[in-house]
């Protein structure tokens, strides 16, 4: 199952008068919403449900910047239409680079078994030697261990979905 690209308010509602993008986004925007209204006074800021709105409110973050901008309705579709698509061939890609992974022990000819998500704790020297702790927060790390030898594979946490399908066995 896939992760959602969209958050509406009120959540799940089919005619939310707010939408905000998980992902999919174009690159550099960040913190997507568009947010439905009714131009004109005090009421044009207040948010309406998108069946009843005249224009849409996009803001997101760019730069570290707060951006902000008016669409026509149109315009609002057509971003969350191409949002969408970018969104499913990312998850296409991404599935598609995990199928690829050669999780193969090459000492061994097994597949390595995933052995779950470890913290590794980052250091460096010391000046009196020995190794001194230098993150408070553990770098996560899927890890793939061979059966047969123990040699382990690694994989970051955050890029892909674990654990992964693994590669199809060769001959
Ligand atoms: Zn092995």
């Amino acid at each position: 199952m896939a992760e959602p690209i969209f958050e509406t308010e009120p959540p799940g509602d089919e005619d939310p008068w707010r939408i905000r993008v998980l992902r999919g986004a174009p690159a550099g925007e960040s913190d997507v919403r568009i947010v439905f209204r009714n131009p004109g006074g005090l009421r044009g800021m207040l948010p309406v449900r998108r069946s009843r709105a005249e224009v849409a409110v996009k803001t997101w973050m760019a730069d570290a910047v707060k951006h902000e901008r008016e669409l026509t309705l149109a315009e609002a579709a057509h971003y969350l239409d191409q949002t969408a698509k970018q969104a499913t061939a990312n998850d296409t890609e991404s599935v598609r680079r995990a199928h690829a992974i050669d999780l193969d022990c090459p000492n061994c000819l097994r597949k390595r078994r995933y052995h779950g998500e470890i913290g590794i704790l980052l250091g460096e020297k010391g000046l009196m030697g020995g190794v001194v702790e230098s993150s408070m927060r553990p770098w996560v790390q899927h890890a793939y261990v061979c059966q047969g030898c123990g040699s382990t594979l690694f994989f970051a946490d955050g890029y892909l979905k674990h654990p992964l399908p693994g590669t199809k066995r060769r001959g």
